[in-house]
């Protein structure tokens, strides 16, 4: 059976700060049909709309930001990587200011709206973008690969000297089940010794340990401690998946990440892009890629 479009059954919003500029703002997802792929409406803005797409990208050093005609839409990565798992191909995500709200740094309340909101099959078949040749991105210090493959892997390795992290290696095929439980809840991270520099720079201003872990030069400012014990490359994969989610269809690729970041990560999509023999479009794989139980081979 030729997997469906999906879009929510019902809008769902949640309130909250945004985390570089500290306003308060309310989303509200909404849905949307067949087609019309994943687009942020500025309520604030006259309804002004940008699409979820890598043509709209900037400013990608600690949050992934979306512009058009000077028009924001900053910090987006979380819920993206939240859309794109739970299977939602159209969405109209509605937001009152210019940053989303970051919750408490992870994707697990999204996950959680999403669910509130419920899912609508639609009349379309989805398109999943299918890798067909490698491409490489970056250098020795850092790279992101994609190579060709019948469902989303993702491998990430991030290396820090921090005693908390050091280096650590996750490697999924996402799935709704498994972005959930695994990558899902993993926060966004940052040290203390940045917090200053980070805060001149007019960014983190809605930064706290409601919503970031903070690491001190040999621990963690966070009483209640980590969610896992390798929380920091799960959130680094949440990230990456957010941005591969701009593509705005599913991906049939394995992607292999060495010390990845939202600049990298939108470099990788862009070189992808670039070459229209590297890529094709397919309404038809011979199993859903989204279905856990299509992968006995894990
Ligand atoms: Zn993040």
């Amino acid at each position: 059976m030729r997997p469906l479009q999906q879009t929510l059954a019902r809008p769902v919003e949640v309130e909250g700060l945004g985390l570089h500029t500290g306003v308060r703002a309310r989303l509200r997802v909404c849905p949307a049909p067949a087609y019309a792929g994943l687009l942020f409406r500025r309520v604030d803005l006259d309804g002004f709309e940008i699409p979820a797409s890598p043509q709209y990208v900037a400013h990608v050093s600690y949050a992934t930001t979306l512009v058009r005609a000077g028009v924001m839409v900053a910090t987006v990565e979380h819920l993206l990587a939240a859309l794109y798992a739970c299977g939602v191909d159209n969405a109209l995500i509605e937001l009152d200011a210019l940053e989303v709200p970051i919750l408490d740094g992870s994707a697990a309340p999204f996950v959680e709206l999403l669910a509130r909101a419920g899912r609508r099959t639609l009349d379309a078949p989805r398109q999943y973008l299918r890798v067909r040749k490698p491409i490489r991105v970056g250098d020795g210090q850092k790279h992101i690969t994609l190579t060709p493959d019948t469902c989303l892997r993702l491998s990430c390795t991030i290396e820090f000297t921090h005693p908390m992290i050091g280096r650590q290696h996750r490697e999924l095929i996402v799935t709704e089940e498994t972005f959930a439980e695994e990558l899902a809840p993993a926060r966004t991270f940052g040290f203390l010794e940045d917090v200053e520099k980070l805060r001149q720079m007019r960014l983190i201003r809605g930064g706290s340990l409601q919503n970031a872990i903070v690491l001190t030069r040999d621990g963690l400012l966070n009483p209640e401690g980590l969610r896992f014990p390798d929380e920091f490359v799960r959130h680094k994969m949440v990230d990456l998946l957010g941005d591969l989610a701009l593509l705005g269809r599913p991906l049939l690729a394995r992607v292999e990440a060495w010390r990845p970041g939202h600049a990298m990560n939108a470099t990788a999509v862009a070189a992808l892009l670039r070459d229209p023999t590297a890529w094709e479009l397919l309404s038809h794989p011979h199993r859903d890629p989204m279905d856990t139980r299509a992968h006995t081979d894990k």
